[in-house]
């Protein structure tokens, strides 16, 4: 069966088609300025020559129903019709209490994520967008919803409470829910299998580290812990996000400064991390370029979001008592060997002993810890699109 895999965003959508007789990506692409104007890139894997064109998306259906018409035509296209589509999978970034692993759609699951959307305004809007497109276009095809909250709703209330009054849990649902749970669930499974392992008595730290970071603490396959809190915004820091602060730094900065509550999450979500630190960039790469030039600045960010991340290793290995394999994943986890040596160095103590030469892997599976080591590091490329097709597959079945 072909899967339709869809991450809706609020002015884009990403999509791949997948054959899941053999897990290959048939096609995949990115439509983008849906609303503003529209530009398509579709790229066949079949030989067949790439898409890439302004078109008109003034709403998400009309994107859907160009990504369609590539997919089934006789120059770009890779299937013969879309009755060789047999089912959507879409990315859901907030399941809140609702959801402990993916559904298939129906009104009442689109009710629940509604009833989500205060807890995630900018994502589950653009995701419910994309579902209700692909329902008009193709009612016939089923629909399943993967929730980048649900891997982590295995977690103890010790875990997922926050320390303030309880009525804020049991009246509005305030607790941790974590994201890249569709990530954390793939890398720490396929860990099990790079290990030869089954899921029992196994302690696994998945670092997802990319634009957005986090980490996880999965505990016989099942995720006890996880840096994201109620958003996205907690944990480590990320390339614009602040991660974990004192709260009361926001009272200081909007009565100093007269900002509203939003400006100053603006300030939290988008100015901070590496790129409010360092001043120079989000992006990592620009940070190492920048740091060795001289740039103290981005030193000190590189330095201490390697911190941060190590940090919260040794919190999960007290956490699970003990730690079988450290797992780095996402655009800085799989590519930045020297941030990996940075995060791992003083970690022997755990039993976890880097081999630089196995560590200038990148973006392929590999175990990069020293023969020796009785702690597996490991890298290993992230595929969320793929473990929403299988959670698709096996809810269509
Ligand atoms: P997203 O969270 O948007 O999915 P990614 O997982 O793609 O992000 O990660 C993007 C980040 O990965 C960027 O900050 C980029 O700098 C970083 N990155 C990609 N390649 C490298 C590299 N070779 N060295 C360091 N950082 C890298």
């Amino acid at each position: 069966m072909n899967i339709l895999v869809i991450n809706a965003g609020s002015s884009s959508l990403k999509y791949q088609l997948i054959n899941m007789d053999n897990e290959e990506v048939i096609a995949k692409g990115l439509c983008e300025r849906i609303g503003i104007d529209g530009h398509l890139k579709h790229t066949p894997m079949n030989g067949k020559p790439v898409f890439e064109s302004d078109l008109s998306f003034p709403t998400h259906a009309e994107a859907i129903t160009a990504v369609l018409e590539k997919l089934t035509s006789d120059e770009y296209g890779v299937v013969s019709s879309m009755d060789e589509i047999g089912a959507v999978g879409h990315r859901v970034v907030h399941g809140g209490m609702e959801f402990t692993k993916s559904a298939l759609i129906d009104d009442e699951c689109i009710a629940a994520i509604e009833r989500c959307i205060p807890f995630g305004p900018l994502h589950n809007p653009a995701n419910l967008i994309g579902i209700r497109a692909c329902q008009k276009i193709m009612p016939k095809t089923p629909q399943v919803a993967v929730f980048d909250t649900a891997f982590h709703m295995t977690m103890p209330p010790k875990a997922y409470t926050y320390a303030i009054p309880y009525e804020y849990y049991e009246k509005d649902g305030i607790r941790r829910y974590g994201f890249h749970g569709t990530s954390h669930n793939f890398v720490s499974s396929r860990a099990l299998e790079m290990l030869g392992k089954g899921p029992e008595g196994t302690k696994i730290i998945v670092c997802h580290l990319g634009n957005g970071s986090s980490l996880s603490a999965v505990k016989d396959g099942k995720c006890i812990d996880t840096t994201m809190g109620l958003t996205p915004l907690a944990g480590v820091p990320m390339g614009t996000r602040s991660g974990d602060i004192d709260p009361s730094i926001l009272e200081f900065i909007m009565n100093k400064y007269g900002y509203s509550a939003s400006e100053m999450l603006n300030i939290l979500n988008k100015k901070s991390g590496v790129l409010g630190l360092s001043g120079v960039s989000s992006d990592f790469r620009d940070l190492d370029d920048a740091a060795d030039k001289g740039n103290e600045r981005a030193r000190l960010a590189l330095d201490k979001f390697a911190y941060e991340v190590k940090k919260f290793i040794g919190a999960y290995a007290a956490a699970m008592g003990g730690v079988d394999a450290i797992c780095f994943t996402a655009g800085v986890g799989e590519n930045s060997a020297s941030m990996r040596e940075s995060i791992v160095e003083g970690l022997e103590y755990l039993g976890a002993k880097i081999d630089p030469e196995k560590n200038k892997v990148r973006g392929k599976d590999a175990i990069v810890s020293t023969d020796d080591s009785k702690v597996k590091i490991m890298v290993i490329p992230t595929n969320e699109e793929l473990m929403i097709a299988r959670d698709t597959l096996s809810l269509v079945k």
